[in-house]
């Protein structure tokens, strides 16, 4: 949790409450400050005028993760110009905003973002942005009961609620009803591609559901990376485990492994599973280490976690990474198990 800034949207018009817990680098607060002055005057207009709805031009929309990105095509259709900050294969927890980021969240007519402190480097820059435009976290209306606050967390809500394909329906409702609202004179075409995409997410759901009981009900156990699986588990019915804690940011050290390794050796664990914004190499030290105890556990193969597959590739949607993930899983752990 170290360096962690705590945000938290106060309400649904993106005003923000920024609490830092460790204030970072003046250096870094001196940098934020220059991008945005040179914003102001490239556009050379008032910000607070982009905060009335487009006429004849599309709905400019800057989202963080991949994942809000493809709600945000699904839901704004060709109404909404929609652009991603982080790149397949990066890691949210750690991700700075480039000047070009800042450039093109200065210029949206809307920001969405996850919350729930996983875009824990952006703080900053999207506490500055939400004074002049409509800045919103996708999970802000999610009822807090349905979240989950692991211990490791330290009292804080896990972010990871995509991988509970239910869960994230509520996001795509959020931000169905923030273009609604906004944009008001598209409100039936809003809602109408929110409800194809909702039904498609609920057959998703359905698969993922149909694929989870093909593994005998022993083997479900899930070990990746880092503790990002916990919505999975609970949706599921899989016991997970992750090498890291909630978030990237937090040190793996001997022990870790070596009681990761100890819970696999024992639990006779087939397969585990790296991920593709997170690198692989402390997985593979469990896998030595689980060598070194006498039992082998094998790759099951790659997992998108916090971050999807390339654009044009069927992981590049959050569709297409649901289903690989659950593919990829249930391949490893029943093929391993029918040996
Ligand atoms: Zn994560």
């Amino acid at each position: 949790m170290k360096g962690y800034i705590n945000h938290e949207l106060a309400d649904a018009t993106g005003v923000y409450l920024c609490r830092v817990r460790n204030p970072r680098n003046i250096m870094w607060r001196i940098y934020i400050s220059v991008c945005l002055i040179g914003i102001l005057v490239w556009s050379g207009c008032d910000p607070k005028e982009q905060q009335g709805a487009a006429t004849d031009d599309k709905l400019r929309v800057v989202s963080t993760i991949g994942m809000i990105t493809d709600v945000v095509k699904n839901v704004g259709g060709a109404r909404v110009e929609v652009a991603g900050i982080v790149e397949p294969g990066v890691d949210p927890h750690f991700y700075n905003p480039t000047p070009k980021d800042v450039q093109r969240l200065g210029s949206a007519h809307i920001i969405f973002y996850n919350g729930l402190h996983l875009e824990a480097k952006m703080g900053d820059i999207l506490a500055k942005m939400s004074e002049n435009t409509l800045t919103v976290a996708v999970t802000d209306s999610v009822d807090r009961s349905l979240l989950l606050t692991p211990q490791e967390y330290d009292g804080l809500y896990d972010p990871h609620l995509w991988f509970d394909v239910k869960l994230w329906m509520q996001a795509v409702e959020k931000v169905r009803d923030v273009l609604s609202e906004f944009d008001a004179d598209n409100t039936v075409l809003y809602r109408s591609n929110a409800e194809r995409y909702l039904t498609k997410l609920a057959k998703l759901d359905e698969y993922v559901k149909s694929q989870v009981e093909r593994v005998p009900s022993e083997q479900r156990v899930l070990v990746t990376a880092h503790d990002c699986f916990n919505y999975f588990g609970k949706a599921y019915g899989f016991e997970v485990r992750g090498l890291q804690g909630i978030s990237t940011a937090t040190e793996v050290g001997i022990a870790d492994i070596q009681e990761l390794a100890t819970f696999i050796a024992e639990r006779g664990i087939s397969a585990i599973f790296v991920e593709s914004s997170v690198s692989p190499r402390s997985l593979e030290a469990v896998k030595a280490t689980v060598k070194s105890k006498g039992f082998d556990v094998e790759i099951g193969g790659e997992l998108f976690t916090d971050a999807m597959g390339n654009e044009g590739t069927p992981e590049g949607t959050y569709i297409g990474m649901i289903r690989h993930n659950i593919d990829t899983i249930v391949h490893a752990l029943i093929r391993k198990s029918e040996l």
